[in-house]
């Protein structure tokens, strides 16, 4: 670093937008300097984004990782300003007269459609939604989802849609030790789902979900996996696929599908159904969904690049809960280049590029910067990419008109923002635990921003 900012005396700004993974590795790979101040912001009262909000409850060692971001925000240099809605309480006009560099982290909050007719029936969700309601994500908290159902679907096989049918196929019992929202414990406690159908449009040896995460339908207390072993016999491309060595995620996938398909008859009450080479093309019901056609589809194309093609030949399928999980999407940010094809800000190696130009001091990192893909490890090399990009510029860089983080907060208070810290953060923190303690689980999450304001 050069030239006026990032010296002792005038520390480089940085304003992460987003507490979650990515803001956190991007944080940490800043304030390895200690030129560099951090202060990073959360439209929520609470850090963590998709950690807190988005890996499922019953997955409770993965959300270990925020022992790791605690760490990083007990830094000298690092600030949370919690509850500060970029774009909506602070412009990004305003924010740059703060800081000298601004980097984008708020990851994908919501989703891609199918575009299929009847998507929009009531009963019709996105798996955003639910993931977000059963975690106790204060959006989400009013949602309904119609589980006096007898059977459920979910579009889609990468990992967000194997969380959602786990959820539906778990016991009360094996969930109520979890972090999971009280709301929706007591909603799956009456939970009349007997059947979960997990569709995907290509075949077993493409399936985008990770083996630990689908070995877990073998071991359910009530569910049991149910595979067609004709879905076994793939095509010569696919064989290629499993063969090929740097294919060992799918080589133990399409080994756990076999183990389901040679299973027996269970006496277990519910049944997870996994399908292959099917896509939805419309959804049928008086005013709330009813039924799903599905095509069946081939797969064409050279081993690694198969697409499915719809054969013409179809099924009906009766639900009355339908999810789409066919991938996060990112939201444009006002003031912000938006790649709408993408669903992610242009950018090149996290410069923000704006027709072809980098925009200088404006930076993304995580899903916003390279779409929704991989897992929360993933982003530590993406956001040290861009970091490594920041620290490049910093000498470059215009430095800020009022590099001081109490002036902002002082804007902020005059427009009846009230500033989250991380202080205040470990008190909400607290309480979760107490009142989990209460219930046996781990925390009970605070799902009101208003119950969270009043412990800051
Ligand atoms: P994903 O892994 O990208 O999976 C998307 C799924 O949707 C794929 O099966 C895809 O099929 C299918 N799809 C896309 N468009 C479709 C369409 N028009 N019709 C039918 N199917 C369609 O996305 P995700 O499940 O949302 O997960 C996002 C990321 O978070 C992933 O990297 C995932 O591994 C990660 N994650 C990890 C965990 C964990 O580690 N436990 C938990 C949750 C999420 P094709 O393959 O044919 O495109």
């Amino acid at each position: 670093m050069s030239g006026g900012v990032g010296t002792s005396q005038r520390p480089l700004r940085v304003a992460i937008v987003g507490a979650g993974p990515s803001g956190f590795y991007a944080a940490d790979a800043l304030l390895r300097s200690d030129k560099v101040t951090v202060d990073m912001f959360d439209r929520l009262p609470v850090p963590f984004g998709l950690v807190r909000y988005g890996v499922a409850p019953d997955h409770a060692k993965i959300k270990n990782v925020t022992k790791v971001y605690e760490k990083i925000a007990e830094k000298g240099n690092f600030s949370f300003l919690g509850n500060v809605a970029v774009g909506r309480d602070i412009s990004i006009a305003e924010l740059r007269r703060f800081y000298d560099a601004v980097l984008f982290a708020y990851g994908a909050e919501t989703d891609r459609t199918l575009g299929i007719p009847g998507e929009d029936l009531s009963g019709s969700h996105t798996a955003t939604e639910f993931v977000a309601w059963y975690n106790g994500h204060p959006d989400y908290r009013e949602r309904h989802f119609n589980l006096s159902q007898k059977a459920a679907v979910v579009i889609g096989q990468g990992n967000v849609a194997v969380d959602v049918c786990r959820i539906l196929c778990k016991t009360v019992d094996e969930l109520k030790h979890t972090d999971i929202a009280q709301h929706a414990l007591e909603a799956l406690a009456k939970s009349r789902i007997e059947e979960v159908h997990m569709i995907g449009r290509r075949g077993p040896a493409q399936a985008a979900f990770t083996p630990v995460e689908i070995r877990e339908f073998g071991e359910l207390a009530d569910c049991d996996p149910v595979v067609n072993p004709k879905d076994l016999e793939i095509n010569e491309a696919s064989r290629l696929e499993l063969d090929d060595p740097k294919n060992a995620r799918a080589r133990k996938n399409f080994e756990t599908i076999q183990q389901f398909a040679a299973l027996g008859q269970s006496k277990k009450r519910k049944k997870f159904f996994i399908h292959f080479c099917k896509s939805p093309v419309a959804l049928g019901g008086r005013g709330s969904v009813e039924e799903v056609i599905l095509e069946k589809n081939q797969l064409a194309g050279e081993a690694g690049h198969q697409k499915a093609r719809g054969t013409g030949e179809k099924e009906t399928l009766l639900c009355g809960l339908f999810f789409r999980s066919v991938g996060y999407r990112g939201i444009p940010m006002e003031g912000v280049p938006f790649d709408e094809e993408g669903g992610t800000i242009p950018n090149k190696e996290g410069r923000v590029m704006d027709k072809g130009q980098v925009l200088p001091g404006i930076y993304a990192a995580g899903w916003i910067k390279r779409g929704p893909s991989g897992v929360i490890g993933t982003n530590k090399p993406d956001s040290e990419e861009t970091v490594k990009n920041i620290l490049e510029d910093a000498g470059e860089l215009t430095p800020c008109a009022q590099p001081d983080t109490q002036a902002l907060i002082g804007l902020l208070k005059g427009k009846n923002i009230k500033v989250v810290r991380f202080a205040d953060w470990k008190r909400i923190d607290a309480e979760e635990i107490r009142r989990g303690q209460a219930n046996g689980k781990p925390r009970e999450k605070i799902i009101s921003v208003t119950e969270m304001l009043s412990f800051c």
